[in-house]
């Protein structure tokens, strides 16, 4: 039988919500253990698009509201992290690109008007022409407007791998998770048979929190919105990062570069093409679609020697009526429990908030940290454009 650990807070689900959270802990003086199943970051947040949003998606869609402006937030912080003076050292992270763009290939659609009056984006838009322009854009053909956004891109792989770091000696991999009772009350978790007695324990496992809180017999919905992307290599490509405007309110396609291990570029596609309609599609019609959509919005680029993957992934919110996107980051507690979704990887910062907030609203404060064992440690996700061209 494992040594039995006490702890003040015990996270499970190393990807950016649990990750971020245990690092913010830690450096407000808490002690944390963080257990993660499989593998660091290979949920959702190694296979996001790293783009730490401002809101501009949601203003396009004029669903920039009140309530979710903390989103607008998140650059700032996110940037000063990077800088190592905010509110965790993320200094060493890659950072893929200063900025986000927004194009439009034909005439600005009408929607437009309303963003750009929209608050939230006033002073965070600026036109791009001639060699300020993407590089995957600097071409003679190329006709459309771009707009420069202040929203960062980040090597998401970098980013797990400096967390994890962060974690120092609190990270514990385990597989088989089950509640801690005492006088019918949760006391912490068994992890692998193992004790971990905690002040709170706090669910961050993304799509795995439905089956945690089933086992703990809670009930709190979760809506999975299914994804099918496309990852595209070519020895031609050339760094871009910007969400394609189409006719609707949501981008047609957003593209963002990766490095693959070999020191190609990789292009990864979402927005609308990974969306319903390339969900019910198979790989190789969706890889087709793909090739149509870069074959009609960037002609020049020359792909024929490139290689194509397509990938599958779900993201994992609470429940909203109509399947519709949340705000915020989400959190709810009942007693020594709570569970979170932070909808975003931009706003992981928002989730931790919350936590604190509700640390501090029970007056859970840093205990002693007493130092741990040596505990199995789980291994880092490897980045989908690495994986899949493998
Ligand atoms: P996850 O990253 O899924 O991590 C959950 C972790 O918990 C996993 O490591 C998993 O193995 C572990 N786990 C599961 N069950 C258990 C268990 N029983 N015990 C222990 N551990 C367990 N957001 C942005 O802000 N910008 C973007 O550009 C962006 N692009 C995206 C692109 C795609 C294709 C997708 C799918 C999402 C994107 N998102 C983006 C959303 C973002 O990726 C997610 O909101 C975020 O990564 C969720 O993080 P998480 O830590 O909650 O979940």
């Amino acid at each position: 039988m494992s040594q039995a650990l006490c702890t003040d807070i015990l996270i499970v689900g190393g990807g950016i919500a649990g990750l971020w959270l245990n690092a913010r802990l830690r450096r407000l003086g808490y002690a944390t253990v963080l257990v993660e199943s499989v593998a660091l970051g290979g949920g959702q947040s190694v296979k996001s698009q790293g783009i730490i949003h401002g809101g501009t998606k949601y203003a396009l869609s004029g669903a920039l509201t009140g309530s979710s402006e903390a989103i607008a937030d998140m650059p700032r912080r996110w940037r000063e992290a990077l800088a190592g003076s905010g509110e965790l050292d993320l200094s060493g992270v890659r950072l893929l690109s200063e900025a986000h763009y927004l194009w439009s290939p034909g005439t600005l659609a009408g929607n437009l008007t309303g963003f750009f009056a929209s608050k939230a984006m006033r002073g965070r838009v600026d036109q791009v022409k001639g060699a300020a322009l993407p590089p995957a854009l600097q071409d003679a053909r190329f006709r459309g407007k771009v707009y420069r956004l202040a929203e960062l891109v980040l090597d998401v792989p970098s980013l797990i791998a400096r967390l994890a770091a962060l974690a120092g000696d609190g990270l514990l991999a385990g597989a088989c998770i089950e509640p801690l009772r005492e006088g019918g009350e949760l006391v912490g978790l068994s992890v692998d048979g193992r004790a971990i007695r905690a002040r709170r324990v706090v669910l961050c496992a993304g799509a795995g929190n439905a089956g945690l809180l089933a086992a703990l017999g809670i009930e709190q919905p979760q809506q999975l919105r299914p994804l099918h992307m496309v990852l595209v290599k070519a020895p031609t490509l050339r760094p871009l990062y910007a969400h394609c405007l189409g006719g609707g309110t949501k981008p047609r396609i957003t593209v963002t570069t990766h490095p693959a291990a070999d020191g190609q570029w990789v292009w990864y596609l979402g927005g609308d093409l990974a969306e319903a309609d390339g969900v019910a599609r198979d790989e190789a019609a969706q890889v087709r679609a793909a090739q149509r959509e870069l074959g009609e919005l960037l002609p020049w680029v020359d792909l024929s020697g490139a290689e194509w993957r397509t990938l599958r992934v779900d993201r994992a919110e609470p429940a909203q009526s109509g399947l519709v996107r949340p705000d915020n980051a989400f959190l709810a507690a009942q007693g020594a429990l709570l569970v979170g979704w932070p909808t975003k990887l931009a706003l992981a910062p928002d989730l931790a908030d919350r936590v604190v907030a509700s640390l501090e609203r029970d007056g859970i404060r840093p205990g002693d940290r007493p130092a741990l064992p040596a505990l199995p440690r789980p291994s880092v996700s490897p980045a989908p454009w690495d994986s899949l061209f493998a």
